[in-house]
């Protein structure tokens, strides 16, 4: 099975957009599974019109407090990077549960062993399929920090779901950045597909995310997107791409059309056929060995 991530650094660039109908295109001549990995706001079940149905629910560690074990020492409280653990002299520990990241540090550290393991819900993962597109699409919970943990596990239910059911072909929407979250979207994948656009932010975001790509050693291809706002920036990113030997895979014009597919909630490829090209070139020129 081939694995590929779709990313690029800087948000709204076009990665959801391209990750889905890319995916459709795939998906006339093979069997495709599509991660939305964009934990924090995923929105390619949008875009597909997929309706989604909960697969899982994802937990995180927590402390939990004995409290007649406890004998007042606030150890917790200092080793605690996210201070997630209020201290104050001769009480007993309060534990903000929104910010802890279940790191154990404190259940490690305590010396009355008064503190134990427990759980919180972070996120979910929701399954579904249309236009022969297998969507697997993780949501971190409201308020939660731990994006790249519900992305880790997002990505362990999807190899549950690919135990009982073969794929020829695996996306991973990846959300912007280079943190946590896309780290844990990239692993394990044979090809990462930059996406960019023509401006000096985009072409920043894209040196770091490709710094990554290089770091783990997989091979990566750039995807300019709204190539024609800008073709004066555009050749800058040609000539960055050609000098560091970057193949340029795919530029995609700028058109009505990607609102209308926002709109529409359909991919653009099949909002305008022209595009079809466009994708199926793409998928030509990604070149694994
Ligand atoms: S598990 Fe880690 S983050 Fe959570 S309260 Fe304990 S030390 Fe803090
Ligand atoms: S480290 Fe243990 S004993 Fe000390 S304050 Fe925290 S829970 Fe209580």
């Amino acid at each position: 099975m081939l694995k590929i991530a779709i990313t690029g650094g800087k948000g709204g660039t076009g990665k959801s957009t391209i990750a889905t109908s890319l995916a459709v295109e795939f998906a006339r001549n093979n069997k495709v599974i599509l991660i939305d990995a964009d934990v924090e706001c995923p929105n390619d079940h949008l875009i597909l019109s997929t309706k989604r149905k909960k697969y899982a629910n994802i937990y995180q560690l927590i402390p939990k407090w004995n409290f007649k074990k406890c004998i007042k020492c606030g150890k917790c409280a200092q080793i605690c990077k996210q201070n997630a653990i209020v201290f104050v002299n001769k009480k007993y520990p309060v534990f903000v549960k929104d910010i802890c990241i279940g790191c154990k540090a404190c259940i490690v550290v305590c010396p009355n062993k008064a503190i134990s393991e427990s759980k919180k819900e972070i996120g979910r993962t929701y399954i579904g399929k249309n236009y022969g597109v297998f969507l697997v699409s993780g949501e971190l919970k409201l308020g939660e920090l731990s994006s790249g943990e519900v992305v880790s596990h997002v990505r362990k239910h999807s190899e549950e779901i690919m135990k009982n059911e073969k794929f020829d072909i695996m996306l991973i929407d990846s959300a912007a950045g280079i943190g946590c979250p896309v780290i844990a979207s990239l692993v394990g994948t044979d090809y990462i597909l930059a996406v960019t656009e023509p401006t000096p932010s985009a072409l920043h975001d894209l040196k770091r995310v490709l710094y990554l790509a290089n770091h783990f050693a997989i091979k990566h291809g750039i995807i300019i997107n709204k190539f024609d706002l800008e073709t004066k920036f555009c050749s800058k990113i040609e000539k960055f791409a050609e000098k560091n030997n970057i193949p340029i895979i795919g530029k995609i014009p700028y058109r009505r059309d990607f609102i209308d597919s926002m709109i529409k909630m359909k991919p653009v490829i099949e909002v305008n056929p022209e595009y079809k090209e466009i994708f199926r070139n793409i998928i030509n020129k990604i070149k694994i060995t």
